[in-house]
């Protein structure tokens, strides 16, 4: 647990897997976590997080973006089409492009903000009813008609079905965005990042192995 142990850890990965150290981004996930544990690991130096909620991201950072220089954030839950503006004036990167209807909206934010945000796709491999994300087989469509706004998706961004092993979902997802020219992928979690770094992954997402386990009936 904490940050230098799973930075260890990562570099572990990369050297096993043959790849650079430091070649994979480490978006510390920090949603819903207490104020004292997301300020200890800006301490530390991390200054790459991921956020769920436009709404608590927006409570929170503000004050310590002011605080701590550097500070870069992802968003990496569903974002309703209503917030693509707000998300958009504050988070730089955003992996959970799904539909058209938001793509129109964070296209016409980014012109009119005139702010880039690097964007995700996010993808269905396992084709689960209840989960967001662009059906694989509906992919390359999808980005067509993406591109055609102007936008420039970067990667792809998966989160596999919880029972199973996540190695063919990783897998899926790395053939996909080599299809399709894109070279970031934003897959793995705390379970989980180390396989995806060997299955190529150049993001990864990790919460509770940082932090420690998430209490959603105290919410902050
Ligand atoms: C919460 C969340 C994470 C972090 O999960 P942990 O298991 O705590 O590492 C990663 N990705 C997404 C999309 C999440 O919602």
């Amino acid at each position: 647990m904490g940050l230098d142990d799973i930075k260890r850890r990562i570099y572990a990965a990369e050297a096993a897997a043959g790849r650079a150290k430091g070649s994979v981004e480490l978006i510390a996930v920090s949603k819903v976590q207490p104020a004292e544990r997301v300020e200890a690991v800006l301490a530390e130096g991390q200054r790459i997080f991921g956020e769920n909620y436009v709404q608590e991201a927006q409570a929170k950072w503000p004050e310590w973006r002011s605080r701590f220089d550097g500070v870069k954030l992802h968003m990496i839950g569903p974002l309703q089409s209503n917030k693509a503006k707000l998300a958009v004036g504050m988070f730089d990167a955003i992996h959970t492009l799904d539909r058209m209807s938001l793509a129109r909206k964070l296209a016409t934010a980014i012109e009119t903000l005139d702010r880039a945000a690097d964007l995700f796709v996010q993808v269905n491999t396992g084709d689960e009813p209840q989960k967001a994300g662009i059906l694989p087989e509906e992919l390359s469509g999808f980005l067509e008609q993406v591109r055609a706004l102007n936008l420039k998706p970067q990667g792809l961004m998966c989160i596999p079905p919880e029972s199973e092993d996540p190695v063919p979902h990783f897998r899926m997802l790395k053939k996909l965005a080599e299809a399709e020219g894109l070279e970031k992928l934003s897959m793995g979690m705390s379970a989980d990042f180390e396989t995806a770094i060997a299955e190529g992954a150049t993001h990864i997402r990790v919460g509770s192995a940082i932090f420690g386990a998430r209490d959603y009936s105290a919410k902050h």
